[in-house]
């Protein structure tokens, strides 16, 4: 499929979309759920779709891994401070693509694309790529374990640690997490 061919479906499904806008454009910044996701990009997961999401509902902040990264903080530390969320949920997923392999492993990839694509591939040395090293579980305790710990994240925010099945569709709880991400 050629960009183009994507450049007009999609213009032509948001000319569906807004046609059918109603009364949205009303809608506020403040998430109306005061809740926010953080999860993976992978093309397989629609966090509206599986937590039954609309417009003005919650915030959602994806990224390669559904990771609790520097950036993920700011988004949270934003979504809380100053429009009104006050529960968390970490969602990460089965079968993810950031599994099984390694920033080196990573870096050994950009060198070796580095004339066909005309990069300079030296700068991936300067990229945490943030690959999930052992189990899902444990990287989603980490990660959740990192939030609660953060001095800019109030006790007060309950943070919970989820598993996406992609196999199933179903989330699956990580009482590990839960217990670490608790709101006191
Ligand atoms: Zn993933």
């Amino acid at each position: 499929m050629s960009a183009n061919v994507n450049v007009k479906e999609i213009l032509a499904a948001n000319e569906d979309y807004a046609g059918a806008f109603g009364d949205k454009g009303a809608l506020s910044h403040d998430p109306a759920r005061r809740f926010a996701i953080v999860t993976c990009m992978d093309c397989r997961l629609d966090p509206a779709k599986f937590t039954g999401l609309s417009e003005g509902d919650a915030h959602v902040i994806r990224n390669a891994g559904g990771r609790v990264t520097e950036d993920a903080i700011r988004s949270l530390l934003i979504s809380y401070e100053m429009l009104g969320t006050n529960e968390w949920f970490i969602i990460q997923h089965t079968h993810c693509g950031m599994q099984g392999f390694t920033n080196d492993e990573a870096r050994a990839r950009f060198a070796a694309n580095a004339d066909r694509h005309g990069i300079d591939a030296n700068a991936a040395h300067y990229i945490d790529f943030m690959p999930i090293s052992g189990t899902i579980e444990e990287n989603l305790v980490r990660d959740v374990h990192r939030l609660r710990t953060h001095p800019l994240v109030p006790a007060s925010i309950t943070i919970h640690g989820y598993i996406y099945d992609v196999h199933t569709g179903r989330l699956i709880v990580c009482e590990e997490a839960e217990k670490i991400g608790a709101a006191t």
